[in-house]
């Protein structure tokens, strides 16, 4: 399970765009399964490194995107916790049996390559639509404050 084929950076899966008036960085869509060749640089490199407390000057805290599990379709027995293994930010863990999301503001705001890892397709996460919302409403909240 799980050959890693190419090195990813944050940057190679992000776009500018306007939300709300203000240009963030949103993720390409991801149309296939993203493959990290050396999964040691994301552990121990830069991207580990970077303040996770905020997104594009937003609290992290505060945008609810992270992995929702299906816990009818997950069946870690037969894929060895791939989702766990695969994710270099600790965002799912072991819970007995099952997987858990355990670190979800861990995760990197519209990255959703885990998703296309799963063999039994039980990851999901918000659409691009509701990112863009969810951004809107964070941003709005404290222009006003
Ligand atoms: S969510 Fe998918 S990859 Fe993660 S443990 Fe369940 S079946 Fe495996």
């Amino acid at each position: 399970m799980g050959t890693f084929e190419t090195c990813l950076k944050l940057e190679d899966f992000k776009t500018p765009e306007k939300v709300g008036g203000e240009e963030v960085l949103i993720p390409l869509k991801n149309e296939a399964k993203i493959k990290i060749k050396r999964p040691e640089k994301f552990n121990g490199g830069k991207l580990m490194q970077r303040d996770r407390s905020t997104y594009t000057g937003l609290p992290r805290a505060e945008i609810d995107w992270f992995p929702r599990i299906d816990q009818e379709k997950c069946r870690p027995e037969e894929c060895n916790f791939h989702c766990v293994e695969f994710c270099p930010f600790g965002v799912f863990s072991k819970a007995s049996a099952a997987v858990q999301v355990s670190k979800p503001y861990e995760c990197n705001v519209g990255d959703e390559s885990c998703r296309f890892q799963c063999p039994l397709d039980a990851i999901s996460f918000p659409t691009r639509e509701e990112l863009r919302e969810m951004l809107r409403t964070v941003r709005a909240k404290h222009q006003q404050n």
